[in-house]
Formats: C-alpha cells, sequence, structure tokens
C-alpha cells in the first residue's frame, strides 16, 4: 500500500503504521522521545524506587491497622497482576482481591487466579457480569465498527473495582500497571475504557437489552468522587522496583504453580481474537509493537528480538477457524455475521458521543493548577 513511505523507529519497532508516529534525524521516534524526556521521571527501578515504596506501604498498613483490607487489587490471572499479588503479600499488606468474571476466561486464568489465592492467604471475590448484557454490550461495539473492543471488558472491571472498594471503605486502588511493560502506548489506537458516555452512545445505539446490572462509572464520579472526595489513590507498585516479565512468570511458575498461556488464548480468548486479528485485519494495528517497544525501552529484551518475534504470525490457521466458532456461537451469531463486522469498514470513536470536551476542560485545568500548585495533580493519566 504505503511501501514507499515506510518507516520503522531505529530504537524501538513503532512504525507508520501508527499514522501519528514521527522521527528525529536519527530516525528515533517519538515513544521513545517520550520514554526518555517524560516518562523516565515517573520511573525508579532502583533503590530510590524501593525506598518510595517502602514508605507507600507502609502508609497504606498504617491507615488500614484496624480495618479488614488495607487496600485492594484487581486480579485477572495476567503476569503482572499476579506478580503484583505476591509483592504485596512480601510487603505484609492485605488486600481484598477482586476478579471480575466476564464471560472469556480461559480455564488457565481460573487456574491461575485460584493458585495465586491460596498461596498469598487473600480473600477473594469474583465478580460474574450479568452474560445477556455483556453479549448485547459486546455486539454493539462490534456494530459500531470501532477500535477499542476491549472497553466493554475493562470498564466492567474498573467499576467492580471501584464499586468494591468504596463498598469496603478502601482507599488505596494498587494496580498492576507499569512502564517496562507498556510504556509505548499509541494514543490514537485505541481510547479510554473509562469514557461512559462514548459507551452508552454505543450501546444504546446498537444495543437490543436494557443495561440493568452493568455499572459504569461517569465522568464526575472518575474524575472528582472517587479521588477527592473518597481520598482513592492508585498505586502502581511495578514502577518502583526492576520489573522483568520474563523474571517474573518464573517466580510465578515457581512459586504457585502458575501455568503460562503461551501463544494460546491468553487471560481472555476475547482479548486474543480482537488483539490478534480484529484490529490488525481491520485497522492494521499490531499490538505487539507497542508492546515489544516497551520491552525494549526498559531494557528487557534487544530490538533483535522484537523483530524476530514480530515475524511470528499472529495466529495459527487452525486456531483461528476454532477460536472464529467459538466467539460466533457465544455471541450469538452465524460465522457470516462475525465476518461481517470484522470486514466492514472501520469508524473512530469520536463519531459517537464522547467524553473528549469534558476531558479537555479537565486536562486544562490540571495544568493550570498544577503550575499554580507546582506540582502534577494528575491522578490517572
Ligand atoms: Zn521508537
Amino acid at each position: 500500500m504505503e511501501e514507499n513511505n515506510y518507516q520503522i523507529c531505529s530504537r524501538c519497532v513503532m512504525d507508520t503504521t501508527y499514522p501519528e508516529i514521527t522521527f528525529d534525524e536519527h530516525g528515533v521516534c517519538n515513544h521513545c522521545h517520550q520514554f526518555d524526556e517524560v516518562t523516565t521521571k515517573r520511573w525508579f527501578p532502583n533503590d530510590e524506587g524501593k525506598k518510595k515504596l517502602d514508605t507507600i506501604f507502609n502508609q497504606i498498613k498504617q491507615e488500614g491497622r484496624n480495618k479488614e483490607y488495607d487496600c485492594i487489587i484487581g486480579l485477572s490471572g495476567g503476569v503482572d497482576s499476579s506478580y503484583l499479588a505476591l509483592v504485596l503479600k512480601d510487603y505484609g499488606l492485605r488486600p481484598l482481591v477482586v476478579h471480575v468474571d466476564a464471560g472469556w476466561n480461559s480455564e488457565l486464568a481460573v487456574h491461575n487466579i485460584e493458585q495465586i489465592v491460596k498461596y498469598c492467604g487473600y480473600d477473594l471475590h469474583t465478580h460474574v457480569m450479568d452474560w445477556q448484557e455483556i453479549k448485547d454490550l459486546q455486539l454493539a461495539y462490534f456494530k459500531s465498527g470501532v477500535a477499542n473492543q476491549d472497553a466493554v471488558q475493562d470498564h466492567a472491571f474498573f467499576a467492580s473495582l471501584y464499586h468494591y472498594a468504596v463498598q469496603n471503605n478502601i482507599k488505596y486502588v494498587i494496580s498492576g500497571g507499569n512502564i517496562a511493560t507498556e510504556s509505548v502506548a499509541p494514543k490514537s489506537w485505541g481510547h479510554s475504557a473509562m469514557d461512559a458516555i462514548n459507551l452508552k452512545a454505543i450501546h444504546k445505539r446498537f444495543g437490543k437489552r436494557k443495561l440493568v446490572s452493568f455499572k459504569t462509572i461517569n465522568f464526575f464520579r472518575y474524575y472528582f468522587y472517587y479521588p477527592f472526595i473518597k481520598g482513592m489513590k492508585v498505586i502502581r507498585p511495578l514502577n518502583f522496583m526492576p520489573y522483568h516479565k520474563g523474571e517474573a512468570l518464573e517466580v510465578l511458575k515457581d512459586k504457585v504453580g502458575y501455568k503460562e498461556y503461551g501463544r494460546k488464548h491468553g487471560e481472555s480468548r476475547f482479548t486474543k481474537f480482537f488483539q490478534d486479528y480484529y484490529l490488525p485485519t481491520k485497522f492494521n494495528i499490531d499490538k505487539r509493537k507497542p508492546h515489544l517497544s516497551s520491552l525494549i525501552l526498559s531494557g528487557e529484551i534487544s530490538r533483535k528480538e522484537a523483530l524476530n518475534e514480530l515475524k511470528k504470525p499472529l495466529y495459527d490457521d487452525v486456531e483461528l477457524k476454532e477460536d472464529k466458532s467459538y466467539i460466533a456461537k457465544k455471541l450469538g451469531i452465524s460465522l457470516d455475521d462475525l465476518e461481517k463486522m470484522i470486514f466492514s469498514p472501520g469508524h473512530h470513536y469520536s463519531e459517537y458521543p464522547n467524553w473528549d470536551r469534558q476531558h479537555k476542560i479537565l486536562k486544562t485545568i490540571q495544568s493550570i493548577a498544577g503550575k499554580y500548585l507546582n506540582k502534577n495533580i494528575n491522578n490517572y493519566s
């Protein structure tokens, strides 16, 4: 197609399939510059980080000493959140562990979650979503043709997490989000799953049933009520320690009998299908590129290793066929209908009502207040 203008970053593996990418005179991309100039200032994979984390965790323990739980953590069964659960145990924290089952969990994920909770001695609250509602929402998303098909699962996850936190009077939300594996996040390839205006608009236009048990978090709750009224804070401990995904996996296997997902399915069969088939087919987006680029920047892998990884096919043909049938059947549509939705033209989330205007105002206020108070007051992003 645009082979002539194709360019790949000389340091990471982001390329011109991301339309907003820019390169300097050495062929280094804007994501790499962002990492050096901005991200590393929030990243402490060293002794300084250990000291900071000690202080944070001591405060959490101190504040929570008369409570049943001192913090909350969402467990998906993935490596990041699973490893984080072990870190919290080492530090003697007492988290309430929440798992959200939106209907796509692989058996391996369930096994891994059970093993971790048993090993750490945590209480697990599994929130099973109403499948008929999730199904209706996911079909609405497919029909809308937007790129961020993961919004339904992600929104459900965070809404449940915050709901349990408020219900149990917990202030500290411990997140497995981290710079080491996720620093490169091409903005226009997705859209925040927290945009409830967008989610509701898509559902209103394409959904068929009323959402009764599916709870959304609106803009006000997310940006004002939780952080300022409830005093909730999101802590990302993996940014205060050297975090190496490969090593974390070995620790998990060794200590809790964690089983690796390998190339098959991952934690969620839907996520695999969405990332490795829907996005590349419909939008020419390969999510491995930002992921591998993050690992290059954090020093976990070399660029050469990343390039080799990218040469591998996204899907095995037989597995793809199986997954397509599985997903169509589970969503109650024909294989034909599923294919039609995948091959129809894509749509940008902004073609539907969304929170962009509010978000822009918020960012302006944050930046003015931040300058005035001389500190960064962004809570989430
Ligand atoms: Zn780069």
